[in-house]
């Protein structure tokens, strides 16, 4: 891993060091007042043995829009990106082949040891990035996803959705266990009041023949790399992609013949086979993984290999 700590006002010099550890005050801002947020994102090896890493100066903006929305120290992005490329330098050698690769996990948090300042921004903070091999997603195959719709509750505060930072993630934990537990179903859609945004960790999408229907961005849902680049690789391939609001009445009227599917680093796109609504079960087309779903996913995941060019300059040679 790679660290870096923000004391008096600055960054100083980062250090790559062993995984383990660190010392944190009890008191830390984090530890009470969850100032934290991260990014995840990957580097691949290609067939020729070279490591490349996928979208990384869109991960360094996110985090720092995230920094800034929680008022953390913002990470200089020349730094940022160093402490990375050291990262993916240090356990070069890790780096399985694809389907594998190494998952970079950045995360930034507030340490000013003091526990009355609920209402003061963290004057003190690291910033570490994690390196991590990771294999493929699907191992066990292409299984489509059992989905519970909440149409009440929301994943977040609107004003932090799309903000990557720990206290989103708890607090969408307790409704998906819950959900997992009554329904068996894998991940909860959120839809508060009816809108449909997204689940706890991936973005939402539907297919259909020559259509995408995805919801518009808003400050409500995380504004997803995986979203961004299969919607631009949709449009090439000549889907009209709608980016708008809907609500769950259209979405199961759309998979009636239609498609449905996650979209996020670790599975790139996982389709939907079964929607569970208001207790009822509602089949997506034909409950397996459609061909929509299938074609994008592995159009995205060939540039990401090296096995088709980039004509986007998403990748880049490490
Ligand atoms: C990280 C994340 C995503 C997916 O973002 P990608 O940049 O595509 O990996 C979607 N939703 C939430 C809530 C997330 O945390």
């Amino acid at each position: 891993m790679t660290l870096a700590r923000f004391q008096n006002g600055e960054w100083g010099p980062f250090e790559a060091r062993p995984c383990a550890p660190i010392e944190l005050h009890p008191a830390a801002h984090v530890l009470h007042y969850a100032s934290t947020c991260f990014e995840g994102f990957k580097a691949y090896r290609w067939a020729d043995g070279s490591i490349n890493v996928f979208r990384m100066d869109r991960h360094i903006e996110r985090m720092r829009q995230s920094a800034r929305a929680l008022v953390l120290p913002e990470p200089d992005p020349r730094r940022l990106e160093e402490m990375i490329l050291t990262a993916i330098e240090r356990n070069r050698d890790t780096v399985p082949e694809a389907p594998g690769a190494l998952y970079l996990r950045p995360i930034l948090f507030g340490t000013t040891p003091n526990i009355g300042a609920a209402g003061a921004a963290a004057t003190e903070a690291t910033l570490i990035v994690l390196a991590s091999p990771v294999w493929d997603y699907f191992a066990g195959g292409m299984k489509p996803l059992r989905i519970y719709v909440e149409d009440v509750n929301a994943r977040t505060a609107s004003q932090t959705g799309k903000v990557k930072t720990g206290g989103n993630y708890a607090a969408a934990l307790g409704p998906t266990l819950e959900a997992r537990r009554r329904y068996n179903v894998d991940q909860v859609l959120f839809c508060p009041g009816g809108s449909v945004q997204e689940t706890g960790a991936s973005n939402f999408m539907l297919f259909a023949d020559g259509r995408v229907l995805t919801r518009s961005l808003d400050s409500t849902f995380l504004h997803g790399v995986t979203r961004d680049s299969v919607l631009t690789l949709a449009r090439e391939e000549g889907y009209q992609v709608e980016e708008r609001v809907f609500d769950v009445a259209e979405m199961l009227q759309w998979v009636r013949d239609g498609e449905a599917a996650l979209s996020g680093t670790a599975a790139v796109l996982a389709g939907v086979g079964t929607f569970v609504y208001h207790g009822e079960e509602h089949k997506v087309g034909s409950g397996d993984v459609g061909p929509h779903t299938r074609k994008l996913r592995e159009r995205l995941v060939s540039i990401q290999r090296g096995e088709t060019r980039d004509t986007h300059g998403w990748t880049r040679k490490i």
